[in-house]
């Protein structure tokens, strides 16, 4: 398996096997590759001739003080599982090639952009989906593989797909977690032991709602108040971004489960977090299927 970094080198390469009548899965990651990854490394390979990862750990869609410096990186062990998982090819390109001096073009997916995760971290999803749009213009993939532990990025992809008539299929792919349900993470990796022990907090508590929500709670500003505050009650949790019920395709919030005059009932209803586990930012999320309502 050849890891390829020049991006010039890579339009290239990807021109040529798509020409040879190849079809391409490309599996964007930022490296440390853990089973979530491999997830998506093996969906690509079942689907496609050819599987390319990209490994870039993507400066734009960091903000001032987050963790861009000590992410963790350690390419010959990204290297060998993803060759393992079946990957062809690594694209692994450098920061200066990606965003060379006078680099001013940038995409938004607006709207999507400035709530949950976005409204924590601004900026970071136009960074996601200017990177997104430079490797699909970098590497031509017929389908590309995002898992949903990131929902809202997946859906925000999907969106700046649909919306600029990006050829390319959008593929979600589901979470991979721990034995204790802790969605797995390259930030995992900086969990200290008793903050790894909290860790699980986030996925229980989504747990939580949804067996209350089976149980016929509908009343869903008490739930998250619920929720929030058991987090928050846990050893080594600082902080909780947000706990949010939405609807799943929209995002729009979610206050009541009980049927409104004039609304239609919902289909599926996201339970998303995020919290600060220590210094680590976890995320996490399910969906639950409400149409027995
Ligand atoms: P990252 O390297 O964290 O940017 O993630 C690269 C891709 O892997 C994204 O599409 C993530 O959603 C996906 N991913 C990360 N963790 C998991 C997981 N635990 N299960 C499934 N997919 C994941």
């Amino acid at each position: 398996m050849e890891i390829i970094t020049d991006p010039a080198s890579m339009q290239k390469l990807s021109k040529s096997l798509l020409s040879a009548g190849e079809t391409i899965g490309l599996v964007p990651t930022m490296g440390y590759l853990h089973e979530g990854h491999i997830s998506l490394i093996k969906k690509a390979r079942k689907d496609c001739s050819m599987v390319i990862v990209s490994i870039f750990i993507n400066p734009i869609q960091f903000g001032p003080g987050e963790d861009y410096g000590t992410y963790p990186r350690d390419t010959q062990r990204d290297r060998s599982m993803a060759e393992k998982a079946g990957a062809d090819y690594i694209f692994k390109p450098s920061v200066k090639d990606m965003y060379p001096d006078k680099f001013s073009t940038f995409v938004e997916v607006v709207g999507l952009d400035s709530i949950m995760c976005g409204a924590m971290r601004p900026g970071h999803f136009r960074g996601v989906c200017t990177v997104v749009i430079k490797l699909f213009n970098i590497i031509y993939p017929d389908r590309a593989y995002f898992g949903l532990k990131d929902y809202q990025q997946y859906l925000i992809i999907k969106k700046m797909v649909k919306d600029l008539e990006l050829p390319v299929k959008v593929i979600g792919c589901p979470i991979v977690r721990e034995k204790d349900g802790l969605a797995m993470s390259s930030r995992n990796k900086h969990l200290s032991a008793s903050e790894r022990k909290s860790a699980s907090i986030l996925y229980k508590n989504l747990l939580l709602a949804k067996e209350k929500i089976n149980n016929g709670e509908n009343n869903l500003i008490k739930l998250k108040k619920i929720c929030e505050e058991n987090i928050k009650a846990s050893a080594d949790v600082l902080k909780v971004d947000y706990f949010d019920f939405r609807e799943s395709e929209t995002l729009e919030e979610i206050g009541t489960l009980k049927p409104e005059a004039g609304k239609k009932q919902i289909k599926k209803l996201l339970i998303a977090g995020a919290v600060r586990v220590g210094k680590t930012r976890l995320i996490d999320n399910l969906i639950l299927n409400i149409s027995n309502f």
